[in-house]
């Protein structure tokens, strides 16, 4: 019989596992939920590689989801001729007004454009400037309407538009840019799944996606990506307003102390569990099997300690666009979340109090199954209530079944933990619908005579909620 893992996989397509034959080894193989990076892709190259996508889902039996990540509001330096190399003490200006407002010895200071217009207002004397993914660091001394003159701290190379971070700064960007709105369109022509939105600062940058979404009528789900201190500042509303939230932990090991992360992760982590979100952990997670077959000992405690802090995915980047191993790390993640979750270990799962009636019932399902060892739960669900409510519930050991009569809904059921998703259409008899599922989850090798099934419903018709929880043995 099947035995499946409840910490789902994401991995990001690039060079190293865009072509049929590794997508098909990878979706084979266990991987959820795909990540596109708007941040390197070409739209020829989207739809080009979401129709592959799809194409090896169907070949292969399994449908995953496609998760597409704009880049959100970027701050990046301008074009340099040659890079130029930044010595320890050194005064260095970035500008927004190249021309204007000149120093005095500005022959003698060297400077690069900023694309962030507002960067003067925003900054303040004392601030940090880091770039280039925080290898190199600057201190501001001063500024003026055309530029922010800094010292550097950390010295190295800077070349052509290389990504800024400014820790600590409230950014004064749109939180959904130009870019990211082609991008979207097009991802959304092509049916993909999850929008995930970078640099989530606070609920209204969701907001203001929902109503794109909406308006473009898509169903897509968005993930809120917080990456920096104003995010954690505004974790529980952001959390409210998204349907899943991406610890985007690249970033924030730039824009927070870095002692800080893994205390956000957790805190980031639970709230999700308390407001009934599903969370994902991504980044860096097998960072040194992009050139080695093995990750290291830390790498393999890291990846332990999302899957018993109880994260829904874990997340892979560089390993899979570029890396020597793509294979191998879905591999590793779907190896060591399978030993994690033998544990069941229930530290950490602190009893989430949700109002409301269905998430009562869905609890009280839970409790159940948690009660009886071997347990699995079955459920039907139309538009994800249902699973995306269970999967936050946590049960310790069992499975959950999602029965959907909608593909898109169960590409999207990737996402939750512990959830399987499967596709079959309704009956119009409930009774009927419940003998149909147990029949298929049988032919499907996924249940067997004797085993213990907690079966939840719900329907929900002229605001009567008519819902149930029953248990029944596989006969
Ligand atoms: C991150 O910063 O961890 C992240 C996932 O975002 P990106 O890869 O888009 O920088």
């Amino acid at each position: 019989m099947t035995s499946f893992r409840r910490t789902k996989i994401i991995f990001t397509l690039g060079p190293a596992t865009e072509s049929e034959a590794m997508l098909e080894k990878l979706i084979g193989g266990g991987a959820d939920i795909v990540r596109l990076n708007m941040a390197h892709a070409k739209h020829d190259w989207t739809r080009e590689v979401i129709r592959r996508i799809r194409a090896v889902s169907q070949r292969v039996g399994r449908e995953v989801a496609i998760m597409m990540d704009i880049k959100g509001p970027e701050i990046r330096t301008g074009d340099l001729t040659v890079p130029i190399e930044l010595k320890a003490g050194e005064i260095f200006d970035f500008t927004v007004k190249p021309h204007a407002g000149v120093a005095e010895n500005a022959e003698e200071i060297r400077s690069v454009d900023v694309n962030y217009k507002d960067l003067v207002n925003d900054i303040r004397v004392g601030d940090t400037v880091l770039v280039d993914n925080g290898l190199l660091r600057l201190e501001v001394l001063a500024k003026d309407a055309a530029r922010i003159r800094c010292r550097v701290l950390i010295p190295g190379q800077l070349s052509s538009r290389r990504h800024i971070n400014l820790p600590g700064v409230k950014v004064n960007l749109p939180a959904f840019t130009e870019k990211d709105r082609a991008d979207t369109l097009v991802g959304l022509a092509e049916g993909i799944d999850y929008v995930a939105l970078s640099f989530v600062r606070e609920a209204k940058d969701v907001e203001q996606l929902r109503e794109f979404l909406g308006a473009q009528k898509s169903k897509a789900r968005i993930i809120a990506k917080i990456e920096d201190q104003t995010a954690i500042a505004n974790l529980d509303e952001i959390i409210r307003a998204c349907d899943a939230l991406m610890v985007a932990r690249g970033d924030l090991g730039i824009e927070c102390p870095f002692e800080e992360l893994p205390v956000i992760q957790r805190r980031a982590v639970r709230a999700c569990l308390a407001q009934a979100r599903p969370v994902i952990v991504a980044t860096h997670m097998l960072e040194s099997m992009i050139s080695q077959p093995v990750p290291t000992r830390a790498e393999i405690t890291d990846v332990a300690n999302a899957v018993y802090e109880l994260a829904d995915c874990v997340m892979l980047s560089g390993e899979t666009t570029v890396g020597k191993y793509p294979l191998e790390c879905v591999e590793m993640l779907d190896k060591i979340s399978r030993r994690i979750e033998r544990e069941d270990d229930t530290t950490g799962r602190e009893p989430a109090v949700f109002t409301g009636d269905r998430m009562k019932i869905l609890h009280s399902a839970v409790v159940l199954a948690d009660e009886i060892p071997n347990s699995k739960i079955l459920t039907f669900t139309r538009h994800g209530f249902m699973a995306f409510g269970l999967a936050a519930l946590r049960p310790v050991h069992s499975p959950i079944f999602a029965i959907t009569p909608s593909l898109e809904l169960a590409r999207q059921l990737r996402l939750p933990r512990a959830v399987e998703p499967i596709v079959m259409p309704f009956a119009g008899d409930p009774d009927a619908t419940i003998e149909n599922a147990v029949h298929l989850l049988q032919r499907a090798g996924h249940l067997s005579v004797g085993d213990k099934l907690i079966v939840t419903t719900d329907v929900v018709s002229q605001d009567r909620l008519v819902a149930s929880v029953q248990f029944r043995t596989v006969e």
